[in-house]
């Protein structure tokens, strides 16, 4: 049996910017061994002696974990790194299922570090979106099926709440978002406020608001997140805003 005197740490970077990342993030990765993640989240994290770092592709996130278990077990400390929190469509998950399947490793020391996640980087550089009810839905249908993503895209509208969604669009899949606008338009009708909240923290942050008839597919891209309001979301200057009641 493997030695459970390692440690395993998975971590949430934020959404990009230096100052999103948490002293208690900062602290595990300067106490690491071994860094693991994909590529870009990987890069973020400054070489130094002492520090072996591991990128790894896209989707294989189960493969990573193992990877990592496995380092752990070994005695080292190890950090999984996701971008935003790691516990949203990212690498939290992908460790326990790999924990599942390995009761050895159910007693290593294994700790889950939240970090800022997209949608509230997002609504907070767009004003207050998310200040009502509302939801979160990966329009990714890599690990479900259309049917499913249309199924809640719909429910959600039909219950009024603010959608966040993540994911929204890549070159292997351009027609799921033109779908999904499609479904909103029917759902939640041409007027409802839609942000296009893009590489928010960074350099390159765009946020650009605009209703559902105005709305594009081509507004959208892998580093977007976009938030649709409920029916009482509104513009206040530059700003858009869900109040704290609905009636
Ligand atoms: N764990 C991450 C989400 C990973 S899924 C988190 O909590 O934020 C990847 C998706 O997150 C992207 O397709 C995009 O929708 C969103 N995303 C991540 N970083 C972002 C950023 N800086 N700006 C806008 N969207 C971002």
């Amino acid at each position: 049996m493997a030695s459970v005197t390692g440690s395993l740490v998975i971590a949430g970077l934020g959404p990009g910017a230096e100052a999103l990342v948490t002293p208690e993030v900062t602290a595990a990765l300067s106490a690491a061994t071994d860094v693991v993640g994909y590529i870009p989240y990987v890069a973020r994290v400054a070489p130094r002696a002492g520090l072996t770092l591991h990128p790894s592709d896209n989707r294989v996130e189960l493969d990573r974990a193992r990877a990592a278990l496995e380092m752990a077990a070994e005695g080292r400390r190890v950090v999984v790194v996701s971008s935003g929190d790691p516990g949203v469509f990212a690498m939290a998950s992908a460790v326990f299922e790999a924990l599942e399947a390995r009761e050895d490793w159910q007693a290593l020391d294994i700790r889950v570090l939240p970090g800022i996640t997209a949608m509230l980087a997002a609504a907070a550089a767009a004003g207050a979106p998310l200040g009502h009810d509302f939801c979160c839905i990966n329009l990714s249908d890599n690990l479900k099926p259309w049917e499913i993503i249309e199924s809640r895209l719909r429910h959600a509208s039909k219950a009024d709440f603010a959608m966040a969604f993540y994911n929204p669009r890549s070159a292997s899949r351009p027609e799921g978002f033109t779908r999904t606008l499609e479904v909103l338009r029917q759902e939640c009708g041409p007027d409802r406020l839609i942000t296009f909240a893009r590489a928010v923290s960074t350099p390159d942050q765009r946020i650009v608001t605009v209703t559902l008839a105005e709305a594009t597919p081509d507004m959208a891209d892998m580093r977007t997140v976009v938030i649709v309001g409920n029916s009482a979301t509104r513009r206040v200057g530059r700003f858009v805003y869900s109040p704290r009641s609905v009636r």
